[in-house]
């Protein structure tokens, strides 16, 4: 068993204070990087110990100085990194780099960064594992795509193999538009990765997004935590998550939590990970994995009642999922109680494009009361948000027995928080929750773009 007495966040924002809770919990102290623009930021001070990054770095560069993050975890005596997600969380380099430093990287290992970290073969191990994956295939001129469009028809989906966040996407409808999308992909796809290797998919007329996460240590015990729908996107990003999905069958649920566990232990996956697939009517296709800790992991504590994240850095010394340490029953023995769903709060002015509004936070007055958690980065009167990082506020997740309760919880927590000098998508969110489709579970990831209303 390794000990972990000291963890050095490599991230910002809620996600860094997230795991600085879970760490302090543990017993282990607790150490935040933070940028020159991010002097006056929350995590700084939620951390025992805080030291500037990358100083003559952009303000993003900054979170990317891999050498500049190990030298302040060795001078400070730092055991253990946790990447959060974005950033350096799928960067093989820096996990290289913790490895040979003696430093453990919470997360998985190299092997899987790679696989996952790359569509591509990502989509090949998940076949190898016999999982459905969608139609598609690794181009390289645009003669493969047009082999690839006489079997399997329009529309189809280019997307970046080293792609995420929803960017490097995108949807071809008809031969008249594909020249320009395939070269656009490519130089997109090359500008925001760093490589210009793309692929094919068929393009799902509006499927559910539902991923499932999984668990696994290093003793060979892999297990999965059910399911969450996060088909409320905005191009291609998720807003609203639900955990457990309301319109799943339920032998559907089961056939894809099966095939997440058999491809995580295929992979001899270790640590936490999702598994994402589409589900388009009665079939359901894998399309990639995250091997990080998820923006939506939250949504899934609430309904299992394990954590998470304490349960990364307990599976990064080395525990058993089912020692007494981490304490996970067997798998026939994780249920799921009651539902979670969970807004993503940004700074974000919906009736213009989502544009991110920058300045200070003049008034900020949370909601609260039972069955809410609420997960801030700089959400306090008097915070200045910057322009230079996400736009992501705080994540409101509302538990309740049923899907009504845990819907009305959010619109009544929604509907409480006051925010001021800056733009929120509140009033957005409020519409997405208390519209009909979203209530009777009768939503896909189409709903956003193609409801007007929800803009009002
Ligand atoms: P990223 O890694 O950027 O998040 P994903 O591959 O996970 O990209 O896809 C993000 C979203 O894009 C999906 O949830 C879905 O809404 C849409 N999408 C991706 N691939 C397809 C496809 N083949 N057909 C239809 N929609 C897709």
């Amino acid at each position: 068993m390794k000990t972990i007495k000291k963890v050095l966040v490599a991230n910002r924002g809620e996600i860094a204070i997230r795991i600085f809770r879970a760490c302090t919990e543990l017993n282990i102290r607790t150490v935040a990087i933070y940028s020159k623009e991010d002097t006056g930021s929350y995590h700084r001070y939620k951390a025992d110990e805080a030291y500037l990054v990358g100083e003559d770095k952009k303000p993003i560069d900054a979170y990317l100085d891999i050498e500049g993050i190990i030298k302040i975890a060795k001078k400070n005596d730092v055991d253990a990194i946790h990447p959060g997600y974005g950033f350096l969380s799928e960067n093989i380099e820096f996990a290289k780099r913790c490895e040979e430093e003696g430093i453990i990287f919470i997360g998985p290992k190299l092997t899987h960064l790679e696989i996952f970290g790359d569509k591509v073969k990502a989509r090949e191990a998940a076949e190898k594992a016999g999982l459905p994956v969608v139609p598609g295939k690794r181009i390289k001129a645009i003669e493969d795509v047009y082999e690839f469009v006489s079997e399997n028809g329009y529309p189809i989906i280019i997307k970046a193999a080293l792609g995420g966040g929803g960017r490097g996407m995108r949807i071809v409808q008809e031969e008249a538009e594909l020249k320009e999308s395939f070269q656009r992909a490519k130089s997109e796809a090359k500008s925001a990765f760093g490589s210009d290797e793309v692929y094919v998919e068929k393009f799902l007329p509006n499927p559910k997004h539902i991923e499932v996460q999984i668990l696994a240590d290093q003793h060979g015990n892999t297990v999965h935590l059910y399911e969450r729908d996060c088909s409320v996107q905005r191009r291609h990003q998720k807003l609203v998550e639900v955990a457990p999905s309301v319109s799943l069958p339920e032998t559907m649920r089961e056939d894809l939590c099966q095939a997440a566990v058999r491809l995580m232990e295929n992979t001899n996956y270790i640590n936490a990970g999702t598994v994402e697939f589409l589900v388009a009517i009665d079939s359901f296709y894998f399309i990639e994995v995250n091997p990080r800790i998820q923006v939506e992991h939250t949504i899934t504590e609430l309904i299992t009642g394990i954590d998470i994240v304490q349960s990364q850095i307990l599976i990064a010394q080395g525990y058993s999922l089912f020692s007494k340490k981490i304490g996970i029953p067997p798998q026939s023995k994780i249920k799921t109680n009651g539902y979670g769903i969970q807004c993503r709060v940004t700074t974000e002015d919906p009736l213009n494009h989502f544009l991110p509004d920058t300045g200070k936070i003049n008034v900020y007055r949370s909601s609260g009361g039972f069955g809410v958690r609420l997960d801030a980065g700089n959400g306090f009167q008097g915070a200045v948000i910057s322009p230079h990082y996400d736009s992501l506020l705080v994540k409101v997740s509302t538990w309740g027995m049923t899907f009504e309760q845990a819907a009305a919880k959010m619109i009544r927590n929604l509907k409480e928080f006051r925010i001021r000098g800056i733009k929120t998508n509140i009033a957005f969110l409020e519409n997405v929750i208390a519209h009909p489709k979203f209530q009777n579970g009768d939503y896909d990831t189409s709903f956003v773009d193609t409801t007007p209303e929800l803009f009002q």
